[in-house]
Order: structure tokens, then C-alpha cells, then sequence
């Protein structure tokens, strides 16, 4: 996660970020710095030879080449005038917008130096009211928005640093999936100290092989095979990261590498990742040697609150994703929400796309308690992101206790995936990311559902209000109609050729049907398919 900090001159983006920073035990960036390290020049004078296209332009390089997590980042007053760095900050953190008023920026800048814009104008009240109302639809933009007039540096870098913090006692919160003889636990906490008596406590004895890729490797495996080991015997097995891990021959690699080891029938297999590391192990453990135990523990919000329930296990054909797969319950998942402070704030947001369609497909209250806490749940708030895992498993859970293997019900959860599958095929896996597709499919699903007449305007408004409030496309410009409906007919659940939709009624509640109308269905395509610029 990191943090960035938007405003216009004299909000206090660089000492409110240096404190931050300071707080939060966080590196601090600034991108005016970089620019004028990039350009041999400071910004001042940047602007004077070379104009403010070319600083500008320098600017969007700085920003796209911050890698990594964990830094405060200060951005410049006008860099959120460009829709691009807007979708390229969201993707690195949390964009927050210090704002203040043009009297405050008057009285704070008064008899400072080396402010070009501020020299210019800051003397004109009117002008500078009306320079500033220029950048406030891209500071509106902003995940986080704090009113700065009457704060100090500090007090504004606390009020910040205050929304990560847990407003209650942090405690474990159990969802219990319930599947008779199959059932099993979803266990939730910021971080968990007794993994070994967590998992001895489900009856496991055996050897234990903890299956986690490169990146997730140096971040978490040491600590928790070191827990494990007080119990088991631990073997580990880190894996290329990425869907293109997801394969049989992958699989044989690792059934190799078990058999090389030792594992019998009486082994277990733990899987320490996102979705493609629990759909791989859960594979292999689903098959070597007819099935052997299975644990995870998803570090992803996408595998947290959607694919460690529910058993769905698969690696990819060349022809399709998931093909070659079963349903494989885990014995025990370990939900540490700890985890999701390492991960790039991209997967977050998409996380969030399907927690969205849990309270669109099965509880209106759930969907008016994300509208209220979007800006804490970006900001990961602890007991806010313990509360969501929670309720988006308990919505999964009974979801697919009633349907276990898909034969009916359980197709609800499939809201948004029609159309979002088709627009991850047609980009070829990797230009959008599953959680986004997954939210343009959901605009191209509430279209429908108004166009067939199922659900009102409003409602669409507010499903289409909170996918943008939490940093996620509404459009996706790629391709044409007829590609997706070409993609659409190849869907794996296609009866005859014709996909059936899950369609919403109200926010809260979904059905299934299984034809519209070729022309609603084109309209609601185009709509996500028009070009814009915050995709
Ligand atoms: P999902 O399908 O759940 O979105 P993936 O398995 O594709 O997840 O993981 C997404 C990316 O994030 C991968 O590159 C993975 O290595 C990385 N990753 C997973 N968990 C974490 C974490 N907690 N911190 C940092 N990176 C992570
Ligand atoms: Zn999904």
C-alpha cells in the first residue's frame, strides 16, 4: 500500500507527507523532487525554459516508474489534471486530496519564494479561487478527501495515519462453511501467532508442503513455516507467480517434487497466495494420490473473500482458463488480513469488485455499509477489511452451501463475470486485471437488467456511483460488439451458444434468465465499450 498525496500549492502535500511518512514508518516521495532530479533543473526554472507541456510530461514518466509499496508519495498541485496520472496513482495507492481554500493557500504562501504559479496569481483572490475550481474535477477524483483550513501539518498527517488504525479490539472472526461431512472454517484476524495449533486442531497430523510463489515468498513464508514447524513436518515449494503458473505441467512439477519428499495419503498441501497459487495447490492436492488434505491461507483480497470458498480448484487448458479442475474443499482457511498491506493497491481494488457483487447479488444492507466505509475499507482500516472478508464469505458461504456443484443458485455469483470473462479474453489476460473486468461487466449487467426492465435507474446509478467511488473502471475500450459476442458464445456455461444472464432487480437481489433481447444486449455492450479516459 502506498499513499499519495494530491492538493493544490500550499496544502501542505510535502511536510503533511514527510510526517506521515514518519508515522507510518513509510519512505516519502516527492514527485516535484524527482521531476527536478529527472530534469537537472528546479521546477522554477523547468517551467521558465522548457514550459509547463514538457514538465508536465516529465512528470507522468516520475510517476509511472515509482515501483514498489510502502511510500507516502507528494504529488504536484497540477498532476491530477490529467486523467492518466489520475488511473496511474490509483493503481499505486491511495489517493487522498488534502484540500484547502483559496484564502488559506493566500495567508500560508504570503512571503514565500520559488512558487511560479503563485507568483503569477496569488496576490488575485478571484483568480485564484477560479485557478483552483479549474483542478477540482480531478482532485474530486480522489479516494480520500480531508478538509486541511483548520488543521495543522500534523494534525493533518494523524487524521490520516487515524484511518489505518482499528477503531476496536482486533479479534479472530470465524465463517463456518457449511457442507456436512465437508464443511469447514474461515478464520479471519489481522494476523494469527498459533497457525500450528490452528491446523492440529482440524485432526491433521501429517507432513505438510506449503506451496507460495516468488513474491509472497520473501514477505510472509519464513514466519509462518517457523510457526509450523513446531507441529509438522514443512516443506516448502515457491512457484513463478502469475496465471501462467496455473498449468497441468506446473501441477506435474509439483507432484514430483511431493513425491520426491515423501508425501503420502496421510500429507497436506497449504496454499500461501492469491487465487492462481489456492486454484493450483488445491488441484494438486485435489489429485496426488486421490486427494490429500488441503489448507489455505489466501493473501489476496480476491482469494480472501471469493475464491478460498466454495472448493472450486483448476489449473488452465491452452483453449480456456479453469478447464481442467474439480470442487475440493479445504480443511481450514487462515484469512490473515495483515497480508493485504503488502499488496499493490490495483488488487486491492479489484478485490473490491467482488465484494460489491455480494451486496448487489444477496444484501442490500451490506452494499449501504460499503457505501458508507469506502474511503476507510481503501485505506485497509483493519476492522472495516475484517468485516467485508467476513460478510463477502458468509454471503459465498451460503451461496454454495445451497448449491455445492453449481446446479443452480450458485450461478448468482456469477453477476458481472458473463461480460467481465469475455473482456479479460478479448485483452488477452493481463491488460485487465479479473476484479476489473469483473466491474465493467457488472455496468454492462445493471444496463441489461434497466434495459430488460428489472432494475431501476437509481439503483444502477448507485452500483455504477460505488465501482467508481472504490477506484474501479466503468468502461473498457478494447474491441468491438462483435468480439465479445463471439467470446460470449464460447462461455463454458452456455447452453446452445446462449449465455444466460445473471440479471439484478434491485440492489440486493438477482435472477437468472436465460434470454434477452439481442438488441438490449448489444446496448448494454456498447455502453462499456465507449472509450473514456479513466479506464
Ligand atoms: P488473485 O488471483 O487472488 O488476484 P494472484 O495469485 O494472481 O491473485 O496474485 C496477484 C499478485 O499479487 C501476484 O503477483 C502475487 O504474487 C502477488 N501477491 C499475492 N499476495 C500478496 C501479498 N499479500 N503481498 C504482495 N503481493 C502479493
Ligand atoms: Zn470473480
Amino acid at each position: 500500500m502506498n499513499i499519495i498525496l494530491a492538493g493544490f500549492m500550499g496544502s501542505g502535500k510535502s511536510s503533511v507527507g514527510r510526517i506521515l511518512a514518519r508515522i507510518m514508518g513509510m519512505e516519502f516521495l516527492d514527485t516535484d523532487k524527482l521531476v527536478a532530479a529527472r530534469s537537472g533543473k528546479s521546477i522554477e526554472r523547468l517551467f521558465h525554459d522548457d514550459g509547463e507541456v514538457c514538465f508536465r510530461a516529465l512528470e507522468s514518466d516520475v510517476i509511472s516508474s515509482i515501483k514498489g509499496e510502502g511510500k507516502v508519495i507528494a504529488v504536484g498541485g497540477g498532476t491530477l489534471v490529467k486523467e492518466e496520472n489520475i488511473r496511474i496513482l490509483k493503481e499505486k495507492g491511495l489517493l487522498v486530496h488534502l484540500r484547502v481554500s483559496p484564502q488559506a493557500v493566500a495567508s500560508r504562501l504570503a512571503g514565500t519564494s520559488g512558487r511560479p504559479l503563485f507568483d503569477k496569481i496569488g496576490s488575485d483572490m478571484s483568480l485564484l479561487a477560479s485557478f483552483m475550481a479549474e483542478r477540482e474535477a480531478g482532485y474530486s477524483k480522489a479516494d480520500i478527501c480531508i478538509e486541511t483550513d483548520s488543521l495543522s501539518v500534523l494534525e493533518t498527517a494523524e487524521d490520516i495515519a487515524g484511518r489505518f488504525r482499528p477503531s476496536s479490539v482486533d479479534c479472530a472472526s470465524t465463517v463456518t462453511v457449511d457442507l456436512q461431512e465437508r464443511s469447514y472454517d474461515i478464520i479471519i484476524a489481522d494476523r494469527f501467532d498459533d497457525w500450528n495449533k490452528r491446523i492440529s486442531a482440524t485432526g491433521f497430523k501429517g507432513k505438510l508442503a506449503i506451496i507460495t510463489d516468488h513474491n509472497v515468498a520473501p514477505l510472509y513464508l519464513k514466519r509462518i513455516a517457523d510457526d509450523l514447524k513446531r507441529s509438522f513436518s514443512v516443506y516448502s515449494i515457491v512457484l513463478n507467480s502469475g496465471e501462467a503458473t496455473k498449468t497441468l505441467a506446473e501441477a506435474e512439477r509439483v507432484y514430483d517434487i511431493l513425491l520426491k519428499h515423501g508425501f503420502d495419503r496421510s500429507s497436506g498441501v497449504l496454499a500461501l497466495g492469491g487465487g492462481v497459487i489456492g486454484d493450483l495447490a488445491g488441484f494438486v492436492a485435489s489429485t496426488y494420490m486421490r486427494g490429500i488434505a488441503f489448507f489455505q491461507a489466501p493473501t489476496t483480497l480476491l482469494a480472501q473473500v471469493d475464491s478460498s470458498v466454495g472448493g472450486k480448484v483448476a489449473v488452465n487448458h491452452p483453449l480456456a482458463k479453469n478447464l481442467i479442475g474439480a470442487f475440493y474443499q479445504p480443511r481450514l482457511v487462515i484469512a490473515e488480513t495483515g497480508f493485504l498491506r503488502t499488496l499493490p493497491m490495483r488488487e486491492i481494488r479489484a478485490g473490491l469488485a467482488e465484494v460489491i457483487k455480494y451486496g448487489i447479488i444477496y444484501d442490500t444492507r451490506f452494499f449501504d455499509f460499503l457505501e458508507c466505509s469506502s474511503s476507510q475499507i481503501l485505506a485497509l482500516k483493519p476492522d472495516k477489511i475484517a468485516e467485508i472478508i467476513h460478510k463477502s464469505c458468509s454471503i459465498k458461504a451460503s451461496v454454495v452451501s445451497e448449491d455445492e456443484y453449481e446446479a443452480g443458485r450458485r450461478a448468482i455469483l456469477n453477476y458481472g463475470h458473463t461480460i467481465g470473462h469475455t473482456l479479460e479474453y478479448i485483452g488477452g489476460y493481463g491488460s485487465i486485471v479479473h476484479g476489473e473486468a469483473v466491474a465493467v461487466g457488472m455496468v454492462a449487467a445493471a444496463r441489461l437488467s434497466v434495459l430488460e426492465g428489472f432494475l431501476s435507474y437509481e439503483d444502477e446509478l448507485r452500483q455504477n456511483g460505488l465501482i467508481d467511488r472504490l477506484g474501479l473502471p466503468l468502461k473498457y475500450a478494447f474491441g468491438g460488439y462483435d468480439d465479445v459476442l463471439a467470446a460470449l458464445s464460447r462461455d463454458k456455461k452456455c447452453v446452445d451458444s446462449v449465455p444466460s444472464f445473471v440479471l439484478a432487480e434491485k440492489i440486493g437481489k438477482v435472477s437468472i434468465v436465460k434470454r434477452v433481447n439481442d438488441g438490449n444486449l448489444r446496448e448494454a455492450i456498447d455502453t462499456v465499450l465507449q472509450p473514456s479516459d479513466c479506464i
